[in-house]
């Protein structure tokens, strides 16, 4: 659904409609003191976007299912870049040791890895690293580059795409994160670190855009 961006006269309509409803669009017009007439293009587009619903000799009634796909269509085109949240990231070379005490240090569920340059090189999860200590005593000595997620499997999220894309790949590849990234050289897979987005991103998001 594409969202309709309602006039100020059109909101108006909506709130005294979802007050006082059903009614007729003479008592709206009273009401704003305006006549049938010069609101029949108003009223109009409301029922046909589906927020209102006319019967007839009853009057206008308010739809409350318009109100959760408007709400639903806000939340698919809030940009990743204004709810993405630092990337935690760890050197390749770090140990496995050292990715633990950060996970629980920065209070994450992923950590990103970048190389010397800064650039994205790896991912790697709490069961990643769960996997790695079971049977490994060593886990100071072990370097993360060889449990990671490595390019080109990572999947990412550019800064300019839109909340819903970023869902859909959390649920389309079963993890949990997704870096943000700015596409240095695509061919060679370079891309630079700057957030990231996870599940709790996307219900914050929810619960803020819903609770307004
Ligand atoms: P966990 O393993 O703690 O449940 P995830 O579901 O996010 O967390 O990770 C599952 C697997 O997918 C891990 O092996 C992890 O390295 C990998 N992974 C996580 N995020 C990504 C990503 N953005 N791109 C590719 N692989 C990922």
């Amino acid at each position: 659904m594409i969202p309709i961006k309602l006039s100020k006269r059109q909101q108006e309509i909506l709130e005294i409609v979802k007050e006082a409803g059903p009614i007729t669009g003479k008592e709206i017009a009273e009401k704003l003191s305006l006549t049938r007439a010069t609101l029949r293009p108003d009223l109009a587009i409301l029922t046909m976007a589906g927020s209102l619903e006319a019967k007839p000799r009853v009057g206008y009634f308010f739809n409350p299912q318009s109100e959760v796909r408007q709400s639903a269509a806000n939340l698919a085109k809030q940009l990743v870049n204004n709810y993405k949240a630092h990337p935690i990231v760890v050197q390749k070379s770090a140990s496995v040791y050292d990715a633990i005490v950060q996970i629980f240090l920065e209070d994450v569920g992923t950590l990103y890895a970048v190389d010397k340059e800064g650039l994205l090189a790896g991912v790697i999860s709490r069961k990643d690293l769960l996997r790695a200590a079971i049977g490994n005593n060593n886990l100071e000595e072990l370097p993360i580059s060889v449990i990671m997620t490595r390019m080109p499997n990572i999947v990412t999220v550019k800064y300019d795409e839109t909340l819903f894309e970023a869902a859909k790949k959390l649920i389309h590849n079963h993890i949990d994160s997704l870096p943000v990234v700015r596409e240095i050289d695509k061919e060679k897979n370079m891309y630079e670190v700057i957030g990231r987005i996870t599940k709790t991103t996307i219900t914050r998001a929810y619960v803020e855009l819903l609770e307004i």
